[in-house]
């Protein structure tokens, strides 16, 4: 028999529920550890995360459980053109102006897009419903409207994308991104088996939303690498120090998003531990070396790192440019775009 360990109610017929979200490609799940309303009602700190990490996301385009949310959108910048990117590697952006200075009608025109693709032809017919709006604007006819539209295209010229593209981003904007990284390290735990008495204060932290508690048990964990590298996975590893007297889990999220989230401090169990890597492009679960943390200075070092001061370190920067090196290592493709220019009609 299982029970909630939020509630304590005991569970039958629950929903599914992924220790890392359906959303990111996580593909650990168990119907045994929280009810369907309790499922439901942490979900808004799943979709914290997958907002924070959207852009990774749109990058790697995971296989998921549950295809029915769309992967993110991102934006990027190209040429001084907002540029969105879908997670097919299709961009397309439209920079559009009109001005007129005694009747001289200038159109300054910025239109960026992947070659002969989908995003292309809805970016030309963005282009033809902006000329329409400024033919309505200043009284030009349609036959104005076809010889602005067949002037752009004859105008513009290919260029290609010779490094990657990078995309802005922002990091625990709703400040509960590490409340969704200790739900992820419960849901592990008591995956694997653990018992909900081992965790109680960590559940305590995460049932009453505690974002002051959660800081002084999780942070950003950049001192190794943990995780399989030269590719790009989820991993997970679960260790019981009996030595340290602590429980905690090392989570990395596309091998970028690294954070160490202490679930019990003052751990009298048995040593053990339990590893998971999933490689997302080869979609396998790879081996994992055991990995633990020698001091509890280490740790307390870790955990006195001011991210909401410093915000995030600078170790993620390094780790996000490898990411992107592998995202187009695996893509081998060139990114290809049209841009135009300012002209007077
Ligand atoms: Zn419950």
């Amino acid at each position: 028999m299982s029970y909630c360990y939020i509630c304590g109610q005991e569970l039958k017929n629950e929903n599914d529920e992924h220790v890392i979200p359906s959303a990111l490609g996580g593909h650990l799940k168990t119907k045994n550890i929280i009810c369907s309303f309790h499922n439901n009602m942490l979900s808004d700190l799943d979709n914290y995360l997958c907002q924070d990490l959207s852009f990774l996301t749109n990058f790697v385009n995971p296989h998921r459980d549950n295809n029915k949310n769309t992967i993110p959108k991102v934006k990027m910048e190209y040429e001084n053109v907002d540029l969105y990117r879908e997670s097919n590697g299709d961009a397309k952006g439209l920079y559009f102006r009109a001005d007129e200075d005694n009747g001289v009608l200038t159109l300054d025109v910025k239109l960026c897009h992947s070659a002969n693709s989908e995003a292309e032809k809805n970016n030309l017919h963005e282009l033809k419903k902006r000329l329409k709006g400024v033919a309505k604007q200043f009284q030009k006819d349609n036959a104005w409207v076809e010889m602005a539209y067949e002037r752009i295209l004859a105008e513009s010229s290919a260029y290609s994308a010779t490094e990657p593209l990078f995309s802005s981003f922002t990091i625990n904007k709703s400040k509960k991104l590490f409340l969704s990284f200790l739900k992820i390290a419960i849901g592990y735990f008591l995956y694997v088996g653990g018992n909900y008495v081992d965790i109680q204060n960590a559940i305590t932290t995460l049932k009453n939303r505690d974002i002051e508690q959660v800081h002084k048990i999780a942070n950003y964990y950049y001192k190794r690498d943990f995780y399989p590298i030269n590719c790009i996975c989820h991993t997970l590893i679960l260790i019981g120090d009996s030595h340290l007297n602590k429980l905690y889990v090392l989570i990395s999220l596309y091998s970028t998003m690294n954070v160490i989230v202490i679930l019990n401090n003052h751990y009298e169990g048995n040593d053990f531990s339990k590893t998971y890597s999933y490689d997302l492009y080869q979609k396998c679960e790879l081996p994992c070396r055991i990995w633990k943390i020698e001091t509890l200075e280490e740790i307390d070092e870790i955990l006195r790192y001011d991210h909401l001061k410093k915000g995030f370190p600078n170790e993620f920067i390094e780790k996000y440019e490898y990411f992107m090196y592998l995202v187009y290592k695996n893509r081998e493709i060139d990114e290809l775009f049209k841009l135009l220019i300012k002209r007077v009609f």
